[in-house]
């Protein structure tokens, strides 16, 4: 036993004085999806699972927003209105992604937030107090952002955030700012080249985004990784954990750009008509971001923001008319 110390001392002693290397295997263990760590809140739905959210219907006129109000001017808004309440607290509470390049993301020289969304919810500050940066951004998961709202956590989430009439039960939505693509993202050297090459494949969607419900209907043969980001997909797919992802064009054009090994395939799943989402019972503030919109795209603001965001989206879907419910 003693000697058995005594040796022990010794490696030690010789370890502390570098005098006895420990040589590394010359290449690291084979990769494998088994021993490959997988994302935290990784959920597998096979084939026949429910997905979140679970459904959804199409009857409820969901693109109909409420009637803009006049624009009162920056920095005077009208009393016992809630952007007075926002004005007088000091800022815009707005949810968020950084991981959505180039909707939201974190510049990693400066470390602010920027992209298409980011620019869309200064607008919506500069209208409030005459200026875009009072704005306190939360940061979130696709899955958070209707509880955010109902908890009125935030009072905005501009986060590609897809109008739904699942959706509609519990929040209220501006017009559309944006229509997106659902699309694949796939390994350049893989076979897929259209949804069906997907039945029975492993594809990758974020919890709480609409891109799970459709996939089912469209291939329901596929299993289903859901995960807590977008980013989360992009490693699950270059680690061979998944075999695609799915979703807007909007969040896949900016994983694409991060890695050339990858390549969007495959015509349209289907729009996807982005809406800045608002808690119930704040009509008033749905009627100011709706006339912030009108202004935005009467002015060609809009589209300088789009132009200096989306440009890697090729053409861009024209916006519908907006249409009003009262
Ligand atoms: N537009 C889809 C949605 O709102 C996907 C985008 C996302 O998860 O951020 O669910």
């Amino acid at each position: 036993m003693r000697t058995r110390v005594r040796a022990a001392l010794v490696l030690v002693a010789l370890t502390a004085t570098g005098c006895v290397r420990f040589t590394a295997p010359d290449s690291p263990p084979p990769l494998t999806t088994a021993n490959t760590p997988t994302p935290p809140g990784m959920v597998t739905q096979r084939p026949g699972a429910p997905t979140s959210p679970e459904s959804d219907t199409d009857n409820c006129n969901r693109l109909a927003s409420l009637r803009p109000i006049p624009l009162p001017p920056r920095g005077q808004m009208p009393p016992r209105t809630p952007m007075a309440e926002i004005a007088a607290s000091g800022r815009l509470i707005v949810g968020i992604d950084t991981g959505s390049n180039p909707f939201s993301f974190r510049d990693p020289l400066s470390g602010d937030l920027r992209g298409f969304d980011v620019d869309i919810a200064r607008e919506i500050s500069r209208a409030i107090f005459d200026d875009p940066n009072r704005i306190e951004f939360r940061v979130m998961r696709s899955a958070d952002r209707v509880d955010a709202l109902r908890n009125r956590e935030v009072d905005l989430v501009v986060k590609t955030m897809s109008i739904t009439c699942e959706r509609r039960r519990h929040v209220d939505f501006s017009s559309p700012y944006y229509v997106a693509a659902q699309r694949i993202l796939a390994v350049n050297s893989s076979k897929i080249s259209q949804a069906e090459d997907l039945a029975g494949k492993r594809v990758c969607v974020a919890t709480g985004a609409t891109s799970a419900l459709r996939l089912r209907q469209i291939v329901p043969t596929a299993t289903l990784v859901e995960t807590s980001t977008w980013a989360d997909c992009l490693v699950l797919l270059q680690q061979s954990g998944v075999d695609a992802v799915s979703t807007d064009d909007a969040i896949l054009a900016g994983l694409a750009a991060q890695d050339p090994w990858l390549q969007l395939v495959g015509p349209s799943l289907g729009e996807e008509y982005y809406g800045i989402g608002i808690a119930k019972g704040r009509d008033g503030l749905v009627r100011f971001v709706n006339a912030v919109l009108v202004d935005l795209m009467a002015s060609g603001r809009w589209r300088a923001i789009a132009d200096e965001w989306l440009s890697m989206l090729g053409s861009t879907a024209a916006l519908p008319r907006p249409t009003y419910r009262d």
